[in-house]
């Protein structure tokens, strides 16, 4: 989530030493003795896990905010116990007034949620709805289901969406998201029992792999764009759009499927009263949907399995001039040939990827719901970033709610590798480092330190934000440099194949890493996903050697961090000695670095890159040269101080740290800034551009559009 000057969106202290076994709460190490999960990381001999077949009927008649079902969920318990009651999410109670949420809701946020009008247990009609109207409802079965046996169960239910969107609601008069909509039942599996949680509006998803068709009526003239395979475009669209869209499903070049003046023409569909639109998807975790009489419709394909030619379709629905969206469907392609090519390296798992144009920059199974960006690179960051969650979670069934790193910070690791493609490695690094880094590492508060594993439900802001995405990103991408490419490909692969479709914990992961790599990697899951650590290395001495000099490290913040030793010789020749985090193995608060060289060294600096280091004082060692051109940390002064504006009611503080500037607004974290063009700074993440007169004592802000002037508080 993106706004003005806003971004994105007890201590455990150990000193851990090599070849420390993990540590394992209990009821992970009855998974383990129980068998269904195995040491060597694979899914145990007795792994097990529910399944459940949708049959869903939705009508909706926009600008009614109304939204009928029908649904029929026919659920396996494949548990070796016998079932007496079933658990079920029912998401939309989240707009419930009384409801517990992480964050402050608005009246245009409240409804109703949803309303069970009928519920029939295997032909008999049973009692369903609790009046707290909570997001997780636990029903008492008739009769026990038996280990190996299904129970049928309908569902007559409605409710009103949103007028303020979030995850789903109303997106504008005669445009909406369906999503997280219908009666679930929640996951059942052999580490916590059933998944008892709220949902408060953080956490994201946790699901079986079911087995759905769905089917969506609306009125003529409107279009839906959904999970799954469209069944019946041929009964749907008038003959020259179903020519269009089946044509996209071969095409590189993007098809206008629906234009702006189609649109005006309203005549694009079947001219009945109402249409039904008919989707399924076999073994996937959700089903979302987007539907508008006004958005306009781009689609093509993209090659995504070199091996057997398959293609997988790309296409995106939005107002007409929104944003950069002319451009999604080429950004959808770019993500789904650079992930199944490069990094996960696994063709696509799915037959489509869709991109409408909403407010949430959020994932769905096959679906992102994204905010439009005047900024193209940013449009496309956004793409690229929920398109790759269709590795983790949808073909992983990661548990989000409890460990969200394996699934924010995968996608954040493949975020960083595919940015390096996109605009070279230094833009991305410092890209990401402003983006995922920055606001913990510089942040000295215990916030910062809490170790990743924590399970993510007790976690809430920052906290929360820190552990799921920029924290663990750089654990995988330091794992990534220690084993290099090959086997770190192979190793991620061997996790995935084991994997998919399935429900890893953490403890899965770690050990089918070290299974696969034939390397005991705990000592390096123990120390960036168990600890309290932090990034901070300091020169300690150096020394000269008969072959060179040896460097003495210490480790400060704990974390085992990949080093670059940035080195200035007398003869005025410069170096960069790279060394992954494979230096920390035997002795993770200390090491040395050798450096074979004739040559005398004069200055060098330990630059962790996107290690961003807390302390970067003690970080160098010798006299540096001085670049005569170099910017100098006197040349900030004329920038600092605290700012206002009589357009927006926020003061901005402007400080320095060496030759770094820092803006801070009102209740907000500090961010750092990059120098642009003369006075002028940059945040990316935000897309924010300072520009400072000095003479007049003024800064300019840009953001969205939006200009305003600040002035210097005297
Ligand atoms: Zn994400």
């Amino acid at each position: 989530m993106i706004k003005i000057l806003s971004f994105c969106c007890l201590f455990i202290s150990a000193n851990i030493f090599a070849q420390q076994p993990l540590m394992m709460p209990q009821n992970i190490k009855k998974a383990f003795t129980n068998e269904t999960r195995s040491a060597d990381g694979k899914p145990g001999k007795k792994y097990w896990q529910n399944h459940g077949k949708y049959n869903i009927n939705v009508s909706v008649a926009p600008p009614s905010k109304t939204v009928t079902g029908t649904e029929t969920i026919s659920y396996i318990n494949n548990s070796p116990t016998p079932l007496k009651t079933l658990m079920f999410k029912l998401i939309l109670n989240i707009h419930n007034p009384g409801t517990a949420r992480q964050s402050n809701a608005s009246a245009d946020y409240l409804t109703k949620g949803i309303i069970i009008d009928k519920y029939i247990e295997n032909g008999i009609e049973q009692k369903f709805n609790d009046p707290r109207g909570q997001t997780m409802q636990q029903v008492r079965l008739a009769k026990p289901l038996a280990t190996g046996d299904s129970i049928s169960l309908s569902f007559n239910w409605h409710y009103e969406l949103s007028e303020e969107s979030g995850r789903e609601g109303k997106l504008d008069s005669t445009s909406f998201f369906l999503a997280y909509f219908y009666p679930r039942i929640a996951v059942l599996d052999d580490v916590h029992g059933w998944d008892r949680m709220n949902f408060t509006d953080a956490q994201e998803f946790y699901n079986d792999f079911n087995d759905y068709a769905v089917s969506v009526t609306v009125p003529k003239n409107f279009l839906v764009w959904g999970t799954g395979d469209l069944q019946n475009a041929a009964e749907l669209l008038q003959p020259a759009f179903l020519a269009k869209f089946n044509k996209s499903f071969t095409s590189d070049e993007v098809i206008n499927v629906v234009t702006k003046s189609d649109l005006e023409a309203k005549n694009i569909t079947t001219q009945n009263e109402t249409n039904t639109w008919k989707w399924k998807a076999t073994n996937v975790s959700d089903m979302a949907f987007c539907i508008s009489n006004h958005y306009v419709w781009d689609a093509a394909s993209v090659l995504v399995d070199k091996k057997t030619g398959r293609r997988a379709s790309c296409q995106s629905a939005y107002i007409f001039g929104a944003g950069k969206f002319v451009n999604q469907v080429k950004h959808i392609q770019h993500s789904l040939d650079w992930y199944s090519n490069n990094f996960p390296g696994v063709p696509y798992p799915f037959p489509k990827s869709t991109i409408i144009q909403g407010f949430a920059d959020m994932e769905y199974p096959m679906m992102a719901n994204d905010s439009p960006q005047d900024d193209d690179v940013m449009q496309r960051f956004i793409a690229e970033h929920e398109v790759g969650h269709s590795y983790f979670p949808f073909y992983m069934g990661i548990n989000e709610h409890r460990y969200g790193f394996m699934d924010e910070g995968w996608t954040t690791a493949f975020e960083n590798m595919i940015a390096q493609d996109d605009m070279g490695k230094e833009k991305a690094n410092k890209f990401f480092q402003q983006f995922r880094v920055a606001n913990w590492a510089l942040n000295p508060t215990d916030e910062s330190q809490i170790p990743i594993i924590t399970p993510v439900n007790v976690l809430s802001g920052q906290a929360m934000g820190n552990n799921e995405y920029g924290k663990p990103a750089l654990a995988y991408l330091a794992l990534k440099d220690m084993l290099g490419d090959e086997l770190f490909k192979k190793s991620l692969h061997g996790f995935m194949d084991r994997w998919h479709g399935k429900h890893p914990i953490p403890w899965d992961m770690f050990n089918s890493f070290s299974n696969v790599s034939g390397k005991d990697l705990s000592w390096f899951w123990n120390n960036w996903f168990f600890t309290s650590n932090y990034m901070d290395v300091a020169v300690e001495n150096v020394a000269v050697t008969k072959t060179g000099y040896s460097i003495n490290i210490k480790n400060v913040g704990g974390y085992v961090v990949p080093v670059n030793v940035v080195i200035e010789y007398a003869d005025g020749s410069k170096e960069t000695i790279h060394k992954t985090a494979g230096i920390w193995e035997k002795n993770q608060q200390a090491t040395t670095i050798n450096i074979n060289t004739k040559k005398k060294i004069t200055y060098l600096n330990l630059d962790g890159d996107l290690y961003m280091d807390a302390n970067n004082k003690d970080n160098s060692w010798g006299t540096k040269k001085v670049d005569p051109n170099a910017l100098k940390t006197t040349d900030l002064d004329k920038y600092l101080g605290v700012y206002s504006s009589k357009q927006i009611p926020v003061k901005i503080t402007i400080t320095k740290e060496g030759t770094d500037l820092f803006a801070e607004a009102t209740g907000q974290e500090k961010f750092p800034l990059t120098t642009g063009a003369k006075d002028t700074f940059t945040f990316a993440p935000a897309g924010i551009e300072l520009v400072f007169d000095s003479t007049k004592n003024e800064m300019t802000l840009k953001q969205g559009g939006g200009v305003f002037v600040f002035t210097k508080d005297k």
